[in-house]
This record gives C-alpha cells, structure tokens and sequence, in this order.
C-alpha cells in the first residue's frame, strides 16, 4: 500500500532481537541493558502472522536485524517461514557476522537471499575499541564464507568515524577483488548512543578513496536497490556505496518500515511513532483488525526524519539495537 505521500511501502526490516553478542560504543552500552524478557519478544509463529498481513499489504522484502540476529535460536526456521509467506519475494540477513559461519549453511538452505556484514575495522585493537569485544577474526571468518557462496549477493557495512579513518581505504579495497563484494558506508545518524559521535560525510571518504584508487566512477542506479549510490573505481570488480541519511536524506522515497523485537511496528526510524501489534495480537484481535492498525500506521508514515534539527533529536530515545538497526 501507499503512504499518505504516495511513498509504496514494500520493504520491512523485521527485529527478532535486541541482544548482542558486541557492544559498538554507537549502538550499545557498555553494560548492555536490561534486554527484553523472553515472554516480550514475539515467537516466530506470532511474527509469521504479522508477516501474513504485512504482505498482504505490499511487503516484498524482509530483512532480518536486532541485536544481532543470529543469536536466535534457529533463525533458518523463520527464514524458511518467511521465504513461504505468500508475497515475499526476498529475506535477507544484517548481522555483525560473528555467528556466520556455522550458521550460513542452514540459513541458505532455508531460502536466505542477502547478507550484508557489518564490520567498520580490519585491525583487531581497533576492534576491540569499537565493539568492545575481541571478535574481528570470527566476523571475518563469516564473511569470507558468505564470500564462498557465489550465488550470494554479500554487502559489507561500515559506519565511518574519526576512530576508522585509517581503514577505509583497506575496507574499500575489499571491492577490489572477487567473489564482487560491495563495500557500504552508513553514516552515523544521531540516534541512540549515536547522539553526540561526530560523523564523516561522504565527501570526505570519497577524498580518501579517490587519493588512494584514482577517480570514482558513478554506477547506475539499480531500479529496487534501496537508498544507496554507488561508484567504482578502476580494476575493482564490486562497488562503493554511500548511505547518507543525514546529509542525503531519502525519506521521499524511503519505502520501509520496522518491526521492534517485542512487536511494535514503526513507520520511521526516527519517530517515537509506533503501534503495538503485540499487545493487539496477543489480546486476541483478528486479521482484519490488526491489518487495520497495519494501514493506519503505514499511512502515518512521517514525511521525513529531523535529523538535522537539534531540539527534536529525542522523538526516539530507544537505542539502535532496541528498535532494530
Ligand atoms: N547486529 C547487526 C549488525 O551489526 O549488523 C544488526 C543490527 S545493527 C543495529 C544494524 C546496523 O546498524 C549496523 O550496520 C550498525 O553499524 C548500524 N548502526 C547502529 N547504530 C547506528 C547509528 N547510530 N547510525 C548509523 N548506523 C548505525
Ligand atoms: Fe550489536 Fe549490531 Fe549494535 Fe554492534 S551495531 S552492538 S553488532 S546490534
């Protein structure tokens, strides 16, 4: 369905945790928090239903996240659910790759389309200062076994800082090589433990790959590839892209919406906005109502985040990993 801007909704980013199994200082706590009671987090049969609606409204592609999604236990169950949901056309997986490897085979035997990785640091004590955990050889572990794969599409994320600057060129350079890999950079938004961490927009990353592979080359855009713009660079054979939500705003065509952990469907990452499907699911509501408060909320959709606007920044006080990166 469309939004009350004619923005066509198809793009759900599913949470099915708020745990982790990192700490990145611009996500999470130290100390992580309390974390949802088990009997909060919605069961896969309860997001299966949702799942049912959500597509009957116009949800193609799902992506799973958290936390770190593959810290619950046998994600392929859900995935194989999800993938024989009338509709959805794509799943795919965001995860910090720690827990890959051993779980990739059964993932793609279950129908998984897409992992992206994300990893902001190919040097360990770097690491270990951003995620707090000592991790980086299992993540790359997973993603050069999500590498191994050839039928499947591998994205690597990074979250540029001024802690990082000394590693994207060498994580840029992983587009170089094959199996094609497209190597990301997210922008730091101002949210969550993200307020107050100064970001490095794109033009600045740009500088530092243009100094170090020649100059970049515009890619098309795919028509269905998300917010995105990609360029390359001589020799590589995957691509660079830029998300940049704060100085690049795409909220005109942003064409997604978010289920937190414990059931709450929200319209746009920034906004406090949200309805508690669980409550209504749980309270015994039928298909037809909770498709209702489905559209009603699809159609509230913001026209757009204020992310550069500094008296509204606590529309959304939760943390990344609670509402679902
Ligand atoms: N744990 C998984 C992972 O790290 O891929 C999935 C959840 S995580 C919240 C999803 C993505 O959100 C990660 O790529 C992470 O770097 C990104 N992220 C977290 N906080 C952010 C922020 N304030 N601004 C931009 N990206 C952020
Ligand atoms: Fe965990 Fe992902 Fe958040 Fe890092 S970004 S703390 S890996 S949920």
């Amino acid at each position: 369905m469309t939004d009350r801007l004619s923005r066509e909704i198809s793009y759900l980013r599913l949470s099915v945790t708020d745990r982790c199994n990192l700490r990145c200082t611009y996500c999470m706590p130290a100390e992580g928090g309390p974390g949802l009671a088990r009997k909060d987090i919605l069961s896969y049969e309860e997001l299966l239903r949702l799942a049912y609606l959500l597509a009957g409204v116009g949800v193609r592609r799902v992506r799973l996240t958290g936390g770190e999604p593959l810290l619950r236990k046998d994600l392929d169950r859900l995935v194989a659910g999800l993938k024989a949901v009338p509709g959805i056309e794509w799943v795919g997986l965001t995860t910090n790759g720690v827990l890959l490897k051993e779980q990739l085979p059964a993932l793609l035997c279950a129908g998984l389309d897409g992992v992206n990785l994300s990893l902001d640091t190919l040097d360990r004590e770097q690491y270990r200062q951003i995620t707090r955990r000592d991790s980086l050889a299992e993540a790359l572990e997973g993603l050069e076994a999500a590498r191994s794969y050839s039928m499947l599409r591998v994205k690597l994320n990074c979250v540029p800082t001024a802690l990082n600057r000394d590693q994207w060129v060498s994580l840029a350079a992983l587009a170089q090589g094959t199996p094609v890999l497209d190597v990301r950079f997210i922008e730091l938004m101002p949210i969550g433990l993200g307020i107050g961490i100064p970001r490095c927009e794109e033009a600045e990353i740009l500088e530092a790959l243009e100094g170090a592979f020649g100059p970049a080359r515009s890619c098309p855009r795919e028509p269905g590839t998300g917010p995105a713009r990609y360029v390359t660079f001589a020799g590589f054979a995957g691509r660079v892209g830029f998300i940049s939500a704060v100085s690049h705003p795409f909220c005109h065509g942003c064409n997604r919406i978010r289920l937190t952990a414990r059931g709450g469907l929200k319209p746009c990452l920034q906004y406090g906005l949200e309805t508690d499907l669980a409550a209504l699911l749980r309270g015994g509501a039928s298909d037809e109502e909770l498709s209702a408060q489905i559209g009603r909320i699809i159609w509230e959709k913001p026209a757009g985040h204020h992310f550069q606007c500094a008296s509204a920044l606590g529309d959304e006080s939760r943390a990344m990993n609670q509402i679902g990166g």
